[in-house]
């Protein structure tokens, strides 16, 4: 698809973000996040690179591909040979639509679990002087050795157009020579400007971005003088992600500013976002959110955003495959509303064949957005929480080894109201949906949206009888 420049997102990133996020089967017992590649990883992620290439979207960033928590220390060993042959096919399919793949690269931070035991002298340590259980120090020289080792082997052998550095997500070290000397923001800055540099001393086409998750507290902001050394850091890179998981890091009042200065392009991820569950049934919600997407899209580019991490999920999820679908499609031409793009997307997906069908498909969507979002509440959220809505939610909780409880239907998404108004919502879409009988050729979407109905409509009656509710 081709995009305006001047109109257009200039990174249009996929963010899967595990290889099996965008699983089309699920995986149960699996805790997050799951490591295996097999023959479903490959068709989900494909699948996914058909809805990602027709919407516009330029990367898949996917994490996962070679380990999870932990490099082994010769790192080669981390693909044998079907796991490289899968990678491989996966690299080919992206190029085949006219798309490349971004690396998901910790730093310091993500895939040194085995590593640090094996070396236990690269070890970071925590704030009161403890090991830490998943960051290298930056002390030892050492540490940056494992980094550029593992550059060297990935993109010497595989065929990635872009990197994403991520250097905090699960920690970093507090010793008084990393984060306890100068601070997180510094630090960070250090860690990822070097990587950077060594990934464009090599490779000068790859892409490199740096995301700042956990650089500083949740609800917080950067300091005047942290957004200076930011402002630093963007003389290295070509993008750097405020993804807002609990709203951005760079103040509002902050942002006009700071992007007059920062020389690398600025994103987000569009404002909120479903985070997907693997261990979830793939069908079992209906999560669309085109319309928010679109707005978001819309302003921010307004505001000098010009690169998005758009969150993935299963495609056969008729809510996901839509959010993408549209999502993509704003991105790559910021001049198009929610519903113009909405409407394509439903033409080439469903194609109603009489203007009634059409509308009705439509209102299903919109309805379908309104049932959930629709009860969100910021001071509820505030008064459970003590915090206003998240940016990044998830079904259930993140971690575990069975399907988990469905919390994005308890308080304080929904309350007693929310979750009556959410199933009426849910309930007329179901009226709806056997009127669309002979008036799609949807390929099986719309018994997909009521499967989704009506797997959320059990979940809602059956926290109703536990919580007395009427
Ligand atoms: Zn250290």
């Amino acid at each position: 698809m081709s995009a305006s420049s001047d109109h257009a997102y200039k990174y249009r990133v996929a963010f899967g973000a595990w290889i099996n996020d965008m699983r089309l089967t699920p995986l149960p017992l699996e805790d997050w996040p799951a490591p295996v590649l097999d023959d479903d990883t490959v068709a989900g992620i494909t699948r996914a690179l058909d809805v990602q290439s027709a919407a516009g979207f330029t990367h898949l960033d996917v994490w996962g591909l070679f380990a999870t928590f932990g490099w082994p220390t010769d790192l080669t060993s981390a693909v044998d040979d079907g796991r490289r042959k899968r990678i491989h096919r996966i690299l080919q399919a992206a190029r085949d639509r006219g798309m490349t793949l971004s690396y998901g690269m910790g730093v310091y931070s993500w895939g040194y679990d085995k590593i640090l035991d094996a070396d236990p002298a690269v070890r970071g340590k925590l704030a009161d002087g403890s090991p830490h259980p998943h960051a290298m120090c930056d002390a030892n020289p050492k540490s940056f050795e494992y980094v550029t080792r593992i550059l060297d082997f990935v993109l010497g052998e595989f065929d990635f157009g872009a990197v994403h550095l991520e250097s905090c997500d699960l920690g970093c070290c507090q010793c008084p020579e990393c984060a306890g000397g100068k601070g997180m923001v510094d630090y960070n800055c250090r860690l990822n400007e070097k990587t950077a540099d060594y990934i464009k001393s090599r490779w000068p086409e790859k892409t490199v971005y740096v995301i700042t998750i956990s650089w500083i507290p949740i609800f917080t902001t950067f300091s005047q003088a942290e957004l200076d050394r930011v402002v630093q850091l963007g003389d290295h890179i070509d993008c750097l992600f405020d993804q807002g998981h609990t709203g951005y890091q760079v103040a509002p009042e902050d942002r006009a500013g700071f992007l007059s200065r920062l020389k690398c392009a600025y994103g987000t991820s569009g404002g909120r976002w479903l985070y997907p569950d693997a261990r979830w049934d793939r069908g079992s919600y209906f999560v669309p959110f085109p319309r928010y997407a679109a707005e978001t899209i819309r302003r921010e580019f307004d505001e000098g955003i010009r690169a998005s991490m758009f969150y993935q999920g299963p495609m056969s999820n008729p809510g996901v495959e839509v959010n993408v679908s549209v999502a993509g499609r704003v991105l790559a031409d910021t001049r198009r509303h929610a519903d113009d793009a909405l409407a394509e997307v439903l033409e080439v997906l469903y194609k109603p064949v009489n203007q009634d069908a059409r509308a009705r498909l439509l209102s299903i969507f919109e309805r379908g957005e309104e049932a959930f979002f629709g009860q969100w509440d910021n001071e509820r959220f505030v008064k459970d929480w003590g915090r206003p809505m998240p940016g990044e939610f998830h079904l259930s909780q993140l971690f575990g080894t069975e399907p988990g409880a469905a919390h994005y239907l308890l308080d304080p998404f929904l309350d007693a109201a929310g979750r009556k108004a959410c199933k009426a919502e849910l309930i007329s879409i179901l009226e709806d949906i056997p009127k669309l009988a002979g008036q799609c050729e949807d390929d099986g979407r719309l018994e997909k949206i009521e499967r989704g109905a009506i797997m959320t409509i059990n979940l809602i009656n059956t926290i109703s009888v536990l919580k007395g509710e009427s």
